[in-house]
């Protein structure tokens, strides 16, 4: 039997971001999301983690100019339809990313990583304010969850009715959309998508009484950027997003003694 390629080429999207050792979030969550999505998943990494379900016991940033190289690889030669970053770790490497991304026609989805859900830094705290003057202005979509968006902005929404505000916050730093994820209150979990022209959009999913969670920011930031890239419009592509993201929590599974990751092959 011959097996032959597909005449026409799957959409392209790169991810960049840190390695997850144990395969629940980063670079591994990203490229199962695409692959179940359908697109080319590319990556450029910027950080290895040593991490399973317990936490990250210690991560490695990669030289920029190895970030660099790795990007210019992808580029230059497959091209992107839509780009993600994540985990982007020091001062240095976000400079970088944002240098590599102002050339980038592509949308851009920035998951503007912080912490673990562990608690463990992935982002040096000195980091955040380059994350908010150079890599925020240049994204179609920020997707940041509570704790990142109090990072960014200094407000704590302690309620739904407070999301708004912190998002409007948020546009103002530059951004063409931004999702707030509303997932750490109680109750269902409602995201808010605000646009730089008033748009506004509310997405709900009933709660999951499911603990294995890990790797959720990852998987919903990279199937956004898939959908984008197979010609979705941006509130479109986020509903298609919520959408696996709340299968792929509900099929979350048990590994290891900590939280385990969501799964990609429901
Ligand atoms: N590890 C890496 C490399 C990540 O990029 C992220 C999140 O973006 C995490 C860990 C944290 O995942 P979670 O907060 O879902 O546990």
């Amino acid at each position: 039997m011959s097996v032959e390629a597909p005449a026409v080429a799957p959409p392209r999207v790169l991810t960049i971001a840190g390695s997850d050792s144990g395969g629940g979030a980063g670079i591994q969550a990203d490229l199962k999301t695409m692959l179940a999505l359908g697109v080319h998943g590319m990556s450029v990494l910027t950080a290895v983690t040593a991490q399973n379900s317990l936490g990250v016991q210690g991560y490695w940033e990669l030289p920029a100019e190895a970030v660099r190289a790795q990007f210019r690889s992808v580029v230059d030669d497959i091209g992107v339809q839509a780009v993600k970053t994540g985990m982007l770790a020091s001062i240095e490497l976000v400079e970088t990313v944002a240098e590599l991304l102002s050339d980038v026609r592509a949308p851009i989805v920035v998951d503007p990583v912080g912490v673990s859900k562990h608690g463990d830094a992935l982002l040096a705290a000195e980091a955040v304010a380059t994350v908010r003057e150079s890599l925020l202005p240049l994204a179609t979509l920020a997707t940041p969850n509570l704790h990142e968006v109090a990072q960014l902005t200094g407000i704590t929404v302690l309620e739904e009715g407070e999301m708004r505000p912190a998002a409007d916050a948020l546009l103002e730093l530059g951004p063409r959309w931004v999702l707030v994820k509303g997932g750490h209150l109680s109750g269902a979990a409602a995201d808010l998508l605000a646009g730089r022209d008033g748009e506004e959009y509310w997405f709900r999913a009933p709660r999951h009484d499911n603990r294995h969670t890990h790797g959720t920011g990852c998987t919903l930031a990279s199937a956004i950027a898939a959908e984008l890239a197979k010609g979705r419009e941006l509130p479109q592509a986020v509903g298609a997003a919520k959408e696996y993201i709340t299968g792929a929590i509900r099929a979350g599974f048990a590994l290891g003694a900590g939280i385990g990751p969501v799964d990609h092959g429901w």
